[in-house]
């Protein structure tokens, strides 16, 4: 790891060659809301398990998590299901887009993996059975994850993903007619899109996630106890399927790239888990064409390049 006081340089460093790249990738427009962000933001903060935080450019401005929810709900399911959990939903990379119906056809409306929405669809049905208020379950858990209470889901969002989630809510009935869903699709995706509106700062997300690189266990900053939030096993496994299906069709890309757990959003969101050491939160809403930012990923690869995060920790 490099020493402390390095890094607030190498995040400058990295957020001004960074900032060259923005006009090359475009801001998500499918969800009518996500696309009045301001398209010139960038930020990037790091958590780490030995209690040193180091952020750069916005990385306190909240912003819409989006797919990048799917991680905690996924956690929150393997708590409560433990292995049970993959009677429902596999664990391959799909190498399909991340909201792509076709693989559901041919392999019985269980979706490849958590992290595409299929995935994370049934992963909110299984929710939406164990919790009468998903949405203050998982607000719950983050708010003590982050040490923040205050953190919320935005309605607008929610509502204008709602009204345009044709193809999520096909893919929900689909399951339905395979007997891989529980709860009506209606219900169902009030609760996702809920889940995905949730917003975080980039300083946030990276304290939210800790304990993915702690293996399991949640450091607490606001004078509660710690806790063990999940088991090690359960983290390493996580961590693996991140590493495998976290960036959508562009998995192999970040691994070879990057090589790190990561799960990424629509929302401009990235947030990486160097094992042992901590974390690493991107946000810049410009995307690539397979959904991910564009910023973001330039960024963690040239963080990791520098520090080799990604060959000594994995
Ligand atoms: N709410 C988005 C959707 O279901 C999440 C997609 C993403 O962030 O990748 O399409």
């Amino acid at each position: 790891m490099p020493k402390p006081h390095d890094l607030p340089a190498l995040l400058a460093d990295i957020h001004r060659e960074a900032s060259d790249l923005f006009g090359q990738g475009r801001v998500a427009s499918y969800i009518p809301a996500l696309a009045e962000v301001n398209p010139h933001q960038f930020g990037i903060a790091i958590a780490t398990i030995d209690g040193q935080t180091h952020s750069v450019g916005d990385a306190h401005t909240p912003f819409s998590l989006q797919s990048i929810t799917k991680l905690f709900t996924f956690v929150l399911a393997l708590k409560l299901e433990g292995d049970a959990l993959w009677q429902r939903v596999g664990r391959e990379p799909s190498g399909a887009a991340f909201n792509s119906i076709v693989q559901l056809e041919t392999e019985n409306g269980v979706p490849r993996n958590p992290f595409i929405n299929a995935g994370a669809l049934v992963i909110t049905d299984i929710l939406t059975t164990r919790y009468a208020h998903l949405d203050y379950a998982l607000l719950g858990a983050l708010r003590r994850l982050a040490d923040e209470p205050g953190l919320h889901w935005n309605p607008r969002v929610a509502r204008s993903e709602r009204d345009t989630a044709h193809r999520n809510m096909a893919m929900a009935y689909f399951m339905k007619s395979h007997g891989n869903f529980r709860n009506e699709p209606e219900a169902v995706l009030d609760n996702y899109c809920r889940q995905c509106a949730t917003e975080m700062s980039c300083a946030q997300l990276a304290q939210a996630t800790l304990f993915l690189a702690n293996n399991g266990r949640d450091l607490s900053r606001s004078g509660q106890p710690d806790e063990q939030f999940l088991g090690p096993d359960e983290t390493r496994r996580v961590n693996a399927l991140l590493l495998t299906c976290g960036a959508y069709d562009a998995a192999g890309d970040f691994a070879y790239r990057i090589g790190l757990p990561v799960k990424t959003g629509v929302g401009g969101g990235i947030v990486a888990v160097v094992p042992e050491v901590g974390t690493v939160a991107v946000w810049a809403p410009e995307l690539d064409a397979k959904g991910n930012s564009v910023l973001g990923a330039f960024a963690l690869e040239r963080l990791v390049a520098a520090t080799g995060w990604g060959h000594t920790s994995f």
